[in-house]
């Protein structure tokens, strides 16, 4: 029976597909115990039935209207159904003494460790399958619920409570079609993330894991901000052809990929892309930015932390490096680690993992100037790239001047040790701050003659101005970027850097959205950084209003005198 759910449009577009349930994460041991004769067939029997049950669940989930997923669960099908592989789990289980289900595991780990060992790619990929087939045996035959986001198959619909967002990055690589969840506001880091992506994702819908099961047909309306659980025929059949619709339009915009943005009457705007791996600087070329306006460093060192380590400072050269070398002479500016708040370093002995309120807490400047190795280690790998490029440093929620100042000093001793090193790297990085707390857009006058630029983060100084949670989906109708007190505090600190002479951007996401773009470029702002997607619709957004439009929009807005 079709089912319909509301929640908040964290991006935008249409999907169709099937449901891939996330359901609550819990910790999996396989035992390890000693069996009796008696014992042994009855395990054995278990074990095939369990391959019965999960050949059947993946039969389940094959959408025929899609090739590459019916292809992916083929191969599924075949490694289950492998008699020989089979035969060797039976020949070893019947000559040990330990239950079926630990003589499974030996035998996959001792299976995927050979295939992994020969260095390729297309071996390594199949003992990833291995692992994710076998598991969900094991994991059915003890009874365990959970699946992780590895299992997820490419092209469904991924619906789940809550994931992190080193699990959104590795879900969104994998091409899936949408994403719904439970938690999550719309300036949240997965959302941001979905934008990149350009994954039509809802959050905030409620008890999404109890409503919707693996297999369920779904739409994803993720403008409108629903779910629809399987839709009757018209219904569908009207949202397959707004999906073609849908289709078109991205056709019609990529004439604005080559053109430079300006506006109705020629005024040129700068569009940077927002990034927060090596691959998204890709994706940004390719979208037509003008550079890269904020690279989020913080998403490479999660990505590490799942692997239980901490980038050193080769390995942030070599990303740098690499970010430099793609977008070339262009503009590239690299943010210092933005951890704490949501985007946790999960790792033993960091600051702000078990935090009260880490979006007040130990987050971004403040623990790198606590964690100072960290600090230097990403400040030495940036000066080094910084000869490959343009490159400009930008620092995170600044508050106060005297985290300029501390900066300052720590870059001066990072530079002095890589001389006695024998490194080269640039010796004239800009170095600019993040205008996204009340403290620093109230002291941008000061700030701006201890910087080199400003780049307003507007997710953070609307959830900090309007006192709610970015996160939080309960309090999402008061996250307002269009509030006067945001727009204030803008208008504030583009008078302060123009008055220094200092440039100004917003990369936050408020820059990607109609109404608040033209605040921000009728209250002086002609440089923005957003998701690669978003840079096409912006610079046809822009070509349709004049700057004095965009100003009288701005003014009605400070006034407060927009009707709701
Ligand atoms: C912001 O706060 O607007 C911003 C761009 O930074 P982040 O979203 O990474 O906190
Ligand atoms: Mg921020």
């Amino acid at each position: 029976m079709m089912r319909i759910f509301q929640g908040i449009s964290a991006s935008t577009g249409i999907a169709i597909g099937k449901a891939y349930v996330i359901s609550k994460r819990e910790q999996h041991t396989i035992p390890k115990v000693k069996i009796t004769e008696d014992e042994r067939l009855p395990g054995w029997n278990r074990f095939e039935k369990s391959i019965e049950t999960v050949i059947n669940y993946y039969k389940n989930l094959v959408d025929t209207e899609n090739s590459e997923q019916e292809a992916v669960i083929e191969t599924y099908l075949l490694m289950l159904t492998d008699t020989d592989f089979l035969n060797q789990i039976k020949k070893e289980y019947n000559s040990s003494e330990f239950n079926v289900e630990h003589i499974v595991q030996k035998k996959i780990d001792e299976t995927t460790s050979q295939l992994r060992a020969v260095g390729d790619e297309y071996l390594s990929e199949r003992a990833q399958d291995i692992e994710e087939v076998f598991e969900k045996v094991l994991f059915n035959m003890l009874g365990y619920s959970s699946v992780g986001v590895e299992s997820v198959i490419p092209d469904s619909i991924v619906v789940a409570e809550n994931i992190m967002p080193s699990e959104a990055m590795l879900l969104f690589r994998k091409r899936i079609k949408a994403l719904v969840l439970q938690e999550g506001g719309v300036s949240s880091h997965i959302s941001i993330l979905a934008r990149t992506y350009g994954i039509p994702s809802v959050f905030g819908v409620e008890n999404p894991t109890s409503s919707i099961e693996t297999g369920n047909t779904i739409v994803v309306d993720a403008t409108k901000s629903l779910v629809i659980v399987e839709p009757d025929k018209s219904i569908r059949t009207d949202y397959q052809i707004k999906q073609e619709n849908a289709e078109k339009r991205i056709k019609e915009l990529a004439q604005f990929i080559s053109q430079k943005a300006q506006t109705k009457d020629n005024v040129p705007i700068t569009i940077y892309a927002n990034i927060g791996t090596i691959e998204d600087a890709q994706l940004a070329k390719d979208e037509g930015a003008d550079g890269i306006g904020l690279f989020r460093t913080e998403f490479m060192f999660m990505e590490a932390a799942e692997k239980n380590t901490l980038l050193d400072e080769e390995e942030q050269f070599k990303a740098y490096k690499s970010v430099l070398q793609i977008m070339g002479d262009k503009s590239v500016t690299i943010r210092t680690l933005d951890a704490g708040g949501d985007k946790i370093i999960n790792l033993k002995g960091m600051p702000g993992i078990e935090e009260k309120n880490p979006l007040l807490g130990c987050r971004a400047i403040r623990f790198c100037l606590q964690e100072r190795e960290i600090f230097k280690t990403q400040l030495k790998a940036l000066y080094r790239a910084g000869i490959y490029g343009n490159l400009k440093i930008l620092l995170p929620m600044i508050t106060s001047p005297e985290q300029i100042d501390q900066t300052k000093k720590i870059i001066s001793k990072v530079k002095e040790e890589l001389l006695k090193e024998g490194k080269s790297f640039k010796d004239d990085i800009p170095l600019g701050v993040m205008i996204e707390t009340p403290a620093a857009a109230i002291i941008s006058d000061y700030l701006a003659d201890r910087c080199d630029f400003f780049s307003i983060g507007s997710n953070d100084l609307t959830q900090y101005i309007n006192a709610v949670d970015r996160e939080n989906p309960d309090v999402a109708h008061l996250y307002d970027e269009l509030h006067p007190a945001v727009l204030r505090m803008i208008k504030h600190s583009v008078l302060s850097a123009s008055q220094s002479d200092i440039p100004i951007s917003v990369c936050g996401e408020m820059a990607g959205r109609e109404e608040s773009l033209k605040c921000l470029v009728g209250m002086g702002v002609r440089v923005i950084s957003v998701s690669p997607k978003l840079i096409s619709p912006i610079k046809q957004i822009l070509s349709n209003f004049s700057v004095k439009e965009m100003h009288e929009a701005a003014e009605l807005r400070l006034l407060d005198k927009v009707k709701k």
